[in-house]
């Protein structure tokens, strides 16, 4: 984690960034920034103390066991774990009430919250334009209608080897409220038949997914990476060529677009919005409480157990009934219409030898590699010799730990990549984005330039490793 000065140094050096795009804008918030800075964040370690209008990370001691007693207190409990302790993001007024439930916490970090408003909110990609593709935030993290751009210049330049989805509606769009559809890419050396939405394909398919949780902006920018590695790459890159001529490469760079939309409405700033955006945000006003699903915790496999809560501002709110979440269900048809069902219903039940494809989640910034089941570490699944091999060979790859997210995380029931194996046997992943030599690009707000110069080098061969599996992820381990 950055230490001090990294802090109040973050909190100047994106506004040069935006002077060149709102200059006006941004020098009106200078003097502020300039406050700011001056204002001491408290040392790494100290004792919690006020600071009303910063966001903390509290390190949790020896916090492993009693990380459900966390969740029931409505701390939002992030993905990041150091031996026994734990990590709770939250304001000042969490400190006095994480010592008042019983734990012993220390200020890991804190930084300026949110404080001024950006340029453009978007809330819907209704007027999308090829020019959205440049519109960032942040230093240079790209928003919704960029990614979406993004997805239709990929196809726009490459016809022979890219295909646009979309395959549902965000919550607020399916509501009539603005919103976002939901998008996806194909990306193989097309072929009659390729890239349709039939389970029975010629292909093998490799799918990658980003941004379920919209703060964990480091998985969005890995997606844009690895479409743009991918049509660049066919005609100068023999792995490339290889991969696309075999495989199809489908890739949801968004799941969560609404929650994406308020976290880049913080601009330089982002809010740090982790589910969609279903819900009256009215009713969230306890402190550090939001509205809306976590959609890693609403899918119909195991729901409501581990880390989840029934309370609708917790950060892991489980949503009022398995599957309730127009992402969740629609990314769910996606998958059925991807992959045949190659699995029985027995927690044990292997998927056969023969079962193809691999289905990769992002999430930031545990620094781990994760395969189901995640709602209970304790049970393997039927193919857990080749789910292992598989993540520790990408933990060998990216220098990170692998397991059940029970063993070397905590456990978590709902989530994305259980559904896929459970119901469809799936080969299933989640790789916890982060920085694990603590070098400065940790936190789910790392500077940007750490996406060219630490995660999408560390990146790009896990996942080509993940997508040569997708022929047989069971037969070759
Ligand atoms: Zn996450």
């Amino acid at each position: 984690m950055p230490g001090r000065s990294e802090m109040v140094r973050r909190r100047v050096i994106p506004l040069s960034g935006v002077l060149t795009v709102v200059a006006a804008v941004a020098i009106l918030l200078l003097p502020q920034a300039a406050t700011r800075s001056a204002v001491a964040a408290p040392a790494p370690g100290a004792n919690p103390t006020a600071q009303p209008d910063y966001e903390y990370v509290y390190r949790v001691a020896n916090a492993v066991a009693s990380a459900d007693k966390l969740v029931s207190g409505d701390f939002d409990v992030m993905e990041r774990r150091d031996g026994n302790d734990l990590f709770v993001l939250g304001t000042a007024a969490d400190g006095p009430r994480l010592a008042k439930a019983g734990f012993s916490a220390t200020v890991e970090s804190a930084r300026p919250a949110a404080s001024w408003t950006p340029p453009k909110p978007r809330l819907s990609n209704d007027h999308l334009s090829p020019a959205d593709v440049g519109e960032t935030y942040y230093g240079g993290y790209h928003t919704v209608n960029a990614q979406y751009a993004h997805l239709d210049q990929a196809a726009a330049q490459h016809p022979d080897l890219a295909t646009t989805v979309t395959y549902g509606q965000s919550w607020l769009k399916s509501q009539g409220r603005g919103g976002y559809d939901l998008r996806a890419i194909c990306i193989t050396k097309k072929q009659a038949g390729d890239c349709q939405l039939n389970p029975n394909s010629a292909k093998p398919r490799f799918f990658l997914m980003s941004q379920i949780h919209a703060r964990e902006i480091t998985t969005g920018d890995v997606s844009w990476h690895w479409v743009d590695y991918l049509v660049n790459g066919y005609g100068t890159d023999n792995t490339v060529k290889a991969l696309l001529d075999s495989t199809e490469l489908w890739v949801v760079p968004v799941v969560n677009p609404d929650g994406v939309d308020i976290v880049q409405q913080g601009g330089n700033s982002p809010k740090l919005q982790r589910k969609n955006a279903d819900g009256d945000p009215a009713r969230c006003t306890v402190s550090g409480g939001q509205l809306g699903v976590d959609l890693n915790r609403n899918n119909g496999s195991h729901w409501g157990g581990a880390s989840t809560s029934t309370g609708v501002c917790n950060e892991v709110y489980r949503g009022p009934s398995q599957d309730s979440e127009v992402e969740d269900t629609a990314l769910q048809k996606l998958f059925t219409q991807l992959w045949p069902a190659r699995r029985g219903t027995g927690v044990g039940d292997p998927a056969p030898a023969d079962t193809r494809g691999v289905m990769m989640t992002l999430h930031s910034d545990a620094s781990l590699v994760l395969y189901p089941w995640g709602y209970d570490s304790t049970v393997h699944t039927g193919n857990d010799a080749s789910l292992r091999a598989m993540a520790k060979q990408m933990g060998t790859i990216t220098h990170y730990d692998y397991g059940q997210p029970g063993a070397v995380l905590y456990d978590a029931s709902g989530t994305t990549d259980d559904w896929s194996y459970d119901k469809l046997g799936v080969a299933s992943f989640t790789i916890e984005v982060g920085d694990e030599t603590n070098g400065g690009c940790g936190g789910f707000l790392p500077p940007h330039s750490c996406q060219d110069s630490f995660f999408w080098p560390k990146m790009m061969p896990a996942l080509v490793y993940a997508a040569q599996q997708a022929p047989a992820p069971y037969a070759n381990h």
